[in-house]
């Protein structure tokens, strides 16, 4: 015999004893004050022991079965109770199904929960980092993987992020510090650091390119300013000399308007590509509707370029390719755009030199994306270094100032073209060869 079954044998005997005690008792004490006489108070002691004893046993046996009930749905939810005897013990089954069935879903919908809160923490866009009391990563999301990698621990080790820790976790409350990282690239970030008791949860918002935005209006906002204030100093510094010291000297004086005009010319033409800049990024998003050929909007600009051609002694070869799809375009733009490529290359191109220009059609060329049309401006002037390349398009980018002043440039020609490329879904492509000649490429699709 094992423990558990002598264990069992001796709380049966210890149940039996106690259902016989009652009816004993009640009994005796009628046997002994003479209420009942020996022999029938000793045959109902017996009948009524015996019915306690059977009523002791049913019930034995039936909390028998609502124990295993109870394991067993733990197991299997769907698992039925053998019959329950005593009245009442049913219904006490019932309610404990109830009870283990609504347990049982809880514990589903807390662990269905949790892991929703886990999958959401993994998918955030930002960063994310778990770290224990001592500051050391015990987890991460994917973004915080895929950003940091492995320079995580270069990054916890910032000063200003260590001390925003350390006021975190004594203040036991969210801590904002800003901070630059050098590694892996370049970043400046925003970190939540949010204590939850022992850990620590550091949430990194990437700002770099919203400061890089900042810096980029506050840089043209700069430029623009500096670009209308030399021509309005010098104009303003000619109106004083001609009310003073030239008032009298009809030369000097024509000298001066003439170079008032010019720096006045020169204001107006900063003020015309501001404005038409401003007004093609409002458009910017909207891509153009009506369709549009293009060979005969190339013709008619080339015919107006002539005066141009003729100053310049350059000659302009023209292969454009009669069968060009028409494109979705906003006429206006594409001939501001192709008057500014044609431009440059009669500005920067070679004096007595030759310009190319190639219309024809593209049906997906490894640089571009798909069918449309491609426009090639070529020019044999001096080329541009590949460094400056990557930049021409920025506003006020010139690769020599001098230059492009001279020649009447704003620095806003470029600009104006990627923006206007841009809104129509198309590509620009620059292709340099330093004293050889530039080459544009616009593809525009269809
Ligand atoms: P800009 O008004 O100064 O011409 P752009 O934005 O049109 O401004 O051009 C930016 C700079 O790119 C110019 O200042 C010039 O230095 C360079 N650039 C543009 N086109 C050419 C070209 N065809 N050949 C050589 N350099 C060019």
């Amino acid at each position: 015999m094992n423990d558990r079954q002598s264990r069992a044998g001796a709380a049966a005997i210890a149940s039996f004893l106690a259902l016989a005690a009652m009816p004993s008792l009640v009994f005796g004490v009628l046997i002994a004050v003479h209420d009942l006489s020996v022999r029938p108070g000793l045959r109902a002691w017996a009948a009524c022991t015996i019915a306690a004893c059977c009523a002791g046993l049913l019930l034995g046996r039936d909390i028998g079965v609502m124990t295993a009930l109870i394991r067993g749905l733990a197991a299997n939810p769907a698992a039925r109770p053998a019959r329950l005897m005593v009245p009442g013990m049913a219904s006490l089954g019932r309610e404990a199904r109830h009870l283990l069935r609504a347990e049982r879903l809880g514990r589903t919908r807390l662990a269905n929960s949790a892991a929703e809160d886990r999958a959401l923490v993994e998918r955030l866009p930002d960063p994310l980092i778990k770290l224990d009391g001592a500051g050391n990563p015990v987890w991460r999301n994917a973004s915080a993987a895929a950003i940091f990698g492995a320079e995580t621990a270069a990054l916890l080790r910032h000063p200003d992020l260590r001390a925003a820790l350390a006021q975190a976790q004594a203040g036991g409350a969210p801590v904002r510090q800003g901070i630059t990282t050098a590694a892996p690239v370049l970043r400046d970030l925003d970190a939540t650091i949010i204590p939850v008791g022992g850990p620590v949860y550091l949430l990194l918002t990437d700002r770099t390119r919203e400061r890089a935005l900042e810096k980029m209006r506050a840089d043209f906002v700069a430029n623009s300013s500096h670009e209308l204030r030399t021509p309005l100093a010098s104009l303003i510094g000619f109106i004083e000399t001609l009310r003073g010291p030239a008032a009298d000297d009809p030369e000097a004086q024509q000298r001066f308007l003439t170079i008032m005009s010019e720096q006045a010319g020169r204001m107006q033409r900063v003020i015309a590509d501001l404005l038409s800049l401003s007004r093609i990024e409002i458009s910017e998003h909207q891509p153009p509707q009506d369709r549009l050929a293009l060979p005969p909007l190339l013709a008619r600009l080339i015919a107006g370029m002539e005066p141009m051609l003729t100053a310049a002694d350059t000659r302009i070869d023209v292969t454009i390719d009669e069968t060009l799809p028409e494109i979705p375009a906003d006429a206006d733009q594409l001939a501001q755009l192709f008057t500014n490529l044609f431009d440059n290359a009669i500005k920067y191109g070679k004096r007595g030199g030759r310009i190319k220009l190639h219309a024809r059609a593209s049906t997906g060329d490894d640089r571009f994306a798909g069918g449309g049309v491609l426009v090639s401006v070529i020019d044999d002037g001096p080329g541009i270094p590949r460094e400056h390349i990557p930049r021409l398009t920025e506003r006020f980018y010139r690769v020599d100032k001098g230059r492009s002043r001279a020649v009447g440039g704003t620095g806003l020609g470029l600009a104006i073209v990627k923006h206007i490329v841009n809104r129509h879904r198309g590509r620009l492509l620059i292709e340099s060869t330093e004293a050889a000649g530039t080459n544009f490429t616009v593809w525009l699709p269809n």
